[in-house]
């Protein structure tokens, strides 16, 4: 008999988790609290290395039409506003099929994995059933939910919490969130202004600023017309009154750029950012995947990426074992292979990534300049950073794992 799947959460890490269930054979149930996906914005940015698992996945043509293909990133001196270094995903046309980012809001790729699990008839995808409970015996996982009709009980071979950072599932199976949350949060300002007329830059534009930096990048929106948005440091003891405010908007704004029109501002958006990886990603029957798993703050846009691995190999994992094509044994090589890959590539990378653009010391700037510099003229050390920014490094290590 097919295994019987339980997912919680269906944000990007859980859907997709729940059609790389389906595809091998299991019957899936996917638990998501809300009654609709949320549409703040976060994660757009993915890697080749996703793109991959979402071709995969028959995913990746809608996906694409509702984003847009990045070929180039940038390293600007924000002081200055002048351009110190390009990388052209290009450099990695031999080794992967898709030499580019594709921008697209996370949202999106909620949205169309659900469509698809709707037609298929071993998924059940219950929305506004909001899981509070999880316990296991040898043989099953019981979940307790409510839906909108009260209270559920539901049992499963396996249960999987994609349920967020804040994770009912981690918290059920007592897995310490290990790591520290930043003293100052993130704010998102996304407008219509197009950056690229404006300042030259392209659709993914770090600015390194010892004052206030920037990270910049181009989405489509729900209409495909087009937003900017810019993910700049709030103060420590800034309000969200403050970071909100007209006031503060039109400075950060025009720090950026001075012709920003502020009637073109959409959306002022803050996060809280951590950097925290669960001491466990797997306790007897149950795992941990995506942002339950790791959180980490966003510059280079990793964490999602890193979730969406998470899925597919659980999904494999789950498949090998379930079919028994592999002993229970495998189901431990989950966390061997992720845990430790998403500190090396995820948690090193996004702290290293924030300390370049906030770094205050002249001379140390500057040495980060020169050396993103002489890596972007290299053609091997170009090709060399990409495979490590686009994930394809981390992906081919997890292979060697065993
Ligand atoms: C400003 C910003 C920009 C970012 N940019 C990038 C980027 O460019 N690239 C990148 O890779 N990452 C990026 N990230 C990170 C990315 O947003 C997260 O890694 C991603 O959302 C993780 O997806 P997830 O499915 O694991 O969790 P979530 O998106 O948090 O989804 C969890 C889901 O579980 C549901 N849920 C919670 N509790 C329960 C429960 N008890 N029962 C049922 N359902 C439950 C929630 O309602 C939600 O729908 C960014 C983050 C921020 C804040």
């Amino acid at each position: 008999m097919e295994a019987r799947v339980g997912i919680v959460g269906a944000g990007p890490v859980g859907v997709v988790a729940a059609l790389a269930c389906a595809a091998r054979g299991m019957r899936v149930v996917l638990f998501e609290a809300e009654s609709e996906i949320d549409h703040s914005p976060r994660a757009a940015t993915t890697h080749p290395s996703t793109l991959e698992i979402l071709a995969g996945l028959g995913l990746l043509d809608e996906f694409q039409s509702v984003g847009l293909v990045a070929r180039h990133f940038q390293f600007w001196d924000g002081v200055t506003k002048t351009l110190v270094a390009e990388f052209d995903h290009h450099s990695l046309r031999d080794e992967t099929p898709y030499p580019y980012v594709v921008q697209t809001e996370q949202h999106k790729l909620s949205e169309i994995g659900l469509r698809r699990l709707s037609a298929i008839p071993s998924v059940q995808v219950r929305l506004g059933t909001g899981v509070t409970g999880v316990a296991q015996d040898g043989g099953s996982v019981r979940i307790e939910a409510t839906g909108p009709g009260g209270p559920e009980e539901h049992s499963f071979d396996y249960v999987v919490g994609c349920d967020g950072g804040r994770s009912t599932v981690r918290k059920c199976l007592d897995v310490e969130f290990e790591g520290y949350t930043w003293p100052e949060r993130f704010l998102v300002l996304t407008t219509s202004f197009d950056f690229r007329s404006a300042l030259g830059c392209c659709e993914r534009s770090y600015m390194s600023d010892p004052e206030e930096w920037t990270n910049l990048f181009k989405v489509m929106g729900d209409d495909l017309k087009g937003r900017w948005r810019a993910v700049f440091p709030a103060r420590e003891n800034e309000t969200d009154e403050e970071a909100f405010s007209e006031t503060s908007s039109r400075r950060r704004m025009h720090r950026l750029c001075d012709d920003h029109p502020m009637d073109l501002l959409r959306h002022r958006n803050i996060y809280r950012v951590h950097q925290r990886v669960a001491k466990a990603f797997r306790a007897g029957r149950v795992f941990l995947a995506g942002d339950a798993a790791h959180v980490n703050n966003p510059v280079g846009g990793l964490g999602l990426n890193c979730g969406i691995h998470d899925a597919l190999e659980l999904a494999e994992t789950l498949h090998l074992v379930a079919s028994g094509r592999a002993g229970k044994d495998l189901l431990d090589r989950y966390e061997r292979r992720r845990r430790p890959l998403n500190i090396e590539y995820v948690q090193q990378q996004t702290v290293a990534n924030k300390k370049r653009l906030e770094e205050r010391d002249p001379r140390v700037r500057q040495a980060n300049f020169d050396e993103l510099r002489r890596t972007a003229a290299d053609p091997q050390l170009h090709k060399q950073f990409l495979m490590r920014t686009s994930l394809i490094e981390s992906v081919r290590k997890a292979g060697k794992i065993g």
